[in-house]
């Protein structure tokens, strides 16, 4: 069976080609009916916090990626590396050095495997110095208490990124020195900026965290990063992680390049967010809203929500929403550079007057009645029906751009449309 492994050390934020570690991992445990475990690296006793630990679980679960079985924390296993690194002392694979445990590399020997996603590696041990299995404060090093752990879990492949790749050779040689055979290890190609410098804050961030901020959704950050690792043999990019899960074969990996493009990443979001239901939507937006201060609890779900309706297909991440939809839920918003100007051109006081005493007598305030209205005002007055909807627009949203004036207004309602309409004629 299928068992496989994320093991973060939770001395930061869940880096973004972290997270395409777990991706890949879960993908090959959910593809093959196999366990998904999660190993918490905490053998830095400083450097590892419980406020990380729970911000990376938080962004796993966020991604849809769960796991089997109580995590296993290699701080509480000290003990058991040493017993471990001691019977390879007493079978003569290590020595002791003061405080210290070292791992004899017997010199003339090629060490290969067969990477998952780079094919046949082959390291020669006259490389490799002795390799330090227990550091002098008793604490295990990583290629060590790695091995031991991935063989008490039962760890069958192991996806990783390209940084630990000079690592693997050495992990081989405890695995032969304990009589194992090892797992399947494969490396991915980190993740490099548009530039191929490596990822940093100016391509976008580098933390899950920094994006789900923004409002990424979390299918999306998902999606995307499986493209990061794999192209499915159909070119169809739009797949949630459960979706790709039953197409992915772990050996179409191979070749990968991982160059981060934000635009496709925001190009992926923005799909998501068209066709995510409302009642997604709705907190999330009511919550930025709140923290853009505006209040938004005088509204029902339903009204947000058919705003939210009105503006999904203009915004790439969720947290593009308040600055254009703030102007539905307060009546001091604000008018762009320009605005007032369009209201005091002559003419345009009038003619908003005029439009708010037809659509005050509308029977019903539909977006078809409303469009009905401006269109007879403007051919009555020998206008153009863009030289009524400008100045209203402006008057009713206090920007020139944004969902369609009409459905605008239909969703503000009679009496908050028309006010703002005699509010710009009385100015
Ligand atoms: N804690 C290591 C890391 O985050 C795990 C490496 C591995 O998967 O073996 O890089």
């Amino acid at each position: 069976m299928v068992r496989v492994r994320f093991a973060p050390s939770p001395t930061g934020f869940l880096h973004i080609g972290s997270a395409r570690t777990a991706v890949f991992n879960w993908l090959h445990a959910r593809h093959a009916g196999g366990k998904f475990l999660l190993r918490v690296e905490d053998t830095d006793l400083k450097r590892s916090e419980a406020r990380f630990l729970d911000e990376i679980l938080d962004d796993l679960r966020w991604l849809g990626l769960d796991w089997d079985e109580e995590p296993l924390f290699q701080s509480r296993r000290f003990d058991v590396y040493r017993a471990k690194a001691a019977e390879l002392v007493a079978a003569g694979r290590a020595y002791k050095d003061g405080d210290a445990v070292l791992f004899r590399v017997a010199p003339g020997r090629t060490i290969a495997y067969d990477d998952l996603v780079h094919g046949p590696i082959a390291v020669e041990s006259d490389t490799l110095k002795d390799q330090v299995l227990i550091k002098s404060d008793g604490s295990p090093t990583y290629n060590f208490s790695c091995v031991v752990d991935d063989a008490h879990m039962g760890i069958t492949h192991i996806l990783r990124g390209d940084d630990h790749i000079s690592n693997t050779p050495k992990q081989i040689l405890f695995y032969e020195a304990f009589g194992l055979a090892p797992p399947r290890f494969g490396h991915m190609p980190l993740i490099l900026g548009p530039d191929g410098s490596k990822l940093s804050k100016r391509h976008g961030g580098v933390s899950v965290e920094e994006y789900r901020r923004e409002g990424f959704l979390p299918e999306a950050l998902a999606n995307y990063l499986i493209l990061l690792g794999w192209m499915p043999r159909d070119g169809r990019e739009l797949m949630t992680a459960a979706e790709a899960a039953s197409r992915f074969e772990i050996a179409e990996m191979s070749g990968v390049q991982a160059k981060f493009d934000l635009q496709k990443l925001r190009w992926l979001n923005a799909w998501y967010i068209a066709m995510a239901p409302g009642e997604r939507l709705v907190p999330d937006v009511r919550q930025r809203l709140e923290a853009a201060g505006t209040g938004t609890s005088a509204f029902p779900d339903d009204y947000v929500s058919r705003v939210v309706d009105l503006y999904r297909v203009r915004a790439k991440t969720v947290g593009e929403f308040p600055p254009m939809i703030d102007l539905f839920f307060r009546e001091d918003f604000a008018f762009e550079d320009g605005g007032r100007a369009l209201l005091d051109a002559p003419g345009n006081r009038d003619l908003l007057a005029a439009l708010a005493g037809r659509l005050d007598t509308l029977p019903d305030f539909s977006r078809a009645a409303i469009e009905a209205a401006f269109r007879a005002l403007a051919e009555e007055r020998g206008l153009k029906a863009a030289a009524v909807v400008h100045p209203a627009r402006m008057a009713v949203s206090g920007k020139s751009k944004g969902a369609g004036l009409f459905e605008m207004m239909e969703v503000l309602g009679r009496e908050r449309a028309v006010a703002r309409l005699r509010r710009a004629a009385h100015a």
